[in-house]
């Protein structure tokens, strides 16, 4: 019988369960279908910024900022995190409103954070054309850290404290007796629990399904595409943001990363890379970052995105079951805000959940009393 068991292996799963052992709580196990890190985290960019338009975000990225900022002694692994920034680019005159408005919250909250002009912004990043330009904003104390070093590095600290870890076990099934979570069932047998966390990134709408709980957690495919080496851009620069577009790109190794949202990408398990994509992309592309033309592709990879219908995370209890648990639907937010979801989770499991911040704007129950409130700042 164990206190806790979490689904997913992910950065969130891993998270969950180093706060609980560092809480105490080391009579936990994580159950990962494949491997530590295979999912959405071993595919992302590892970008960490706090200029979000909700406040509960903020608070989720300031707080994960300041836990990635002493990651080592937290838990004895590096995160190669880089506070280079990051610079986000407004091309219309509704998005010069939004990043107004966002400035002003993220500063009244603390961030370190400034709108600045197209100029400065070409100071930063002299290679950017910023002829369309209308304005931006620049985060110093954003970055990007390495998402494989994080994952592992939460991962061993929590075995080192007495967590198991088992992989290649794939739940399949999660039973509950008297309208409280019993056992899940895997491959591996039946593991039982008083407390089951569904930290499953794209896939915990199926496993929800288990529970016959509907979690609005839909997959969608994203790329990242990696250059040639390339010294033309700075090793120190920001990881930049063509908002308009969802266009990013940073450095990384000898080259540079860089992907964009597609918004006709339907809702799909399928990670197979779409080279077609890449000529989209690189129509935008080329035209902010103009050396691009001049760079060859070596690599792309696709990973999931777990999108919610407001682009906000799932966190929290499920009123109907009792000791189930949903750290899920990050929307492209769960490497960054992965500190502060799994202490709040740890919290929760312990029954020491602190009031603030105030983390009800993420509740499953939001989607039945439909007050939903999007995040504007999605990516
Ligand atoms: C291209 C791309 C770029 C991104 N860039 C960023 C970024 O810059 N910053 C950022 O913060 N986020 C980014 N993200 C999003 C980020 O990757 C996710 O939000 C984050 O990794 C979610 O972590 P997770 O642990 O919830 O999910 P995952 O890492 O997917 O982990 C979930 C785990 O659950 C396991 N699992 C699923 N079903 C079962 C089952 N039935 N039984 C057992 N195990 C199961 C899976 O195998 C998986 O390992 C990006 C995503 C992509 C695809």
């Amino acid at each position: 019988m164990y206190e806790a068991i979490i689904i997913g292996g992910g950065v969130i799963g891993c998270s969950i369960a180093y706060h609980l052992a560092k809480m105490g709580c080391t009579n936990v196990i994580i159950l990962e279908k494949d491997a530590i890190g295979s999912g959405s985290t071993g595919k992302c960019a590892g970008g960490i910024r706090q200029q979000f338009a909700a406040e509960v975000n903020i608070k989720l990225s300031m707080e994960s900022v300041k836990f990635f900022e002493r990651f080592e002694e937290e838990t004895g692994y590096t995160a190669d995190f880089r506070q280079y920034g990051y610079l986000m680019l407004a091309t219309t005159k509704d998005e010069v409103k939004q990043f107004k408005e966002n400035v002003v919250l993220q500063q009244k909250l603390g961030v370190d954070v400034r709108l600045i002009s197209p100029q400065d912004a070409r100071e930063i990043l002299p290679q950017l054309n910023v002829k369309d330009v209308l304005s931006a904003t620049f985060c110093p104390t954003d970055g990007y850290a390495d998402p494989y070093s994080v994952v592992q590095g939460f991962a061993s600290a929590a075995k080192r404290m007495g967590v198991k870890i088992l992989e290649q076990a794939e739940v399949v099934g999660v039973k509950t007796k008297t309208g409280r979570v019993q056992c899940v069932t895997t491959s591996d047998g039946e593991f039982f629990a008083d407390a089951v966390c569904i930290a499953a990134g794209a896939y915990s709408a199926p496993v929800g399904a288990m529970v016959q709980l509907d979690i609005p957690v839909h997959p969608h495919k994203r790329h990242i595409f990696v250059t040639a080496p390339s010294n033309e851009i700075d090793k120190r620069s920001p990881l930049l943001v063509d908002f308009h577009t969802g266009f990013w790109f940073r450095r990384e190794g000898p080259g540079l990363i860089f992907g964009m949202r597609n918004p006709n990408e339907s809702d799909s398990y399928d990670t197979s890379v779409d080279w077609s994509f890449l000529q989209t992309i690189c129509k935008f592309a080329t035209r902010r970052l103009p050396l691009l033309l001049d760079l060859g592709i070596v690599r792309g990879q696709a990973g999931l995105h777990e999108d919610t219908p407001d682009a906000n995370a799932i966190l929290g209890i499920v009123p109907e079951v009792e000791g189930l648990y949903l750290a899920c639907g990050f929307s492209g937010h769960g490497f960054m805000h992965s500190p502060a979801a799994g202490k709040i989770i740890a919290q929760l499991i312990l029954g020491k959940a602190s009031p603030s911040p105030d983390m009800s704007p993420l509740a499953l129950q939001r989607f039945q009393q439909k007050a939903c409130q999007v995040e504007k700042v999605f990516i």
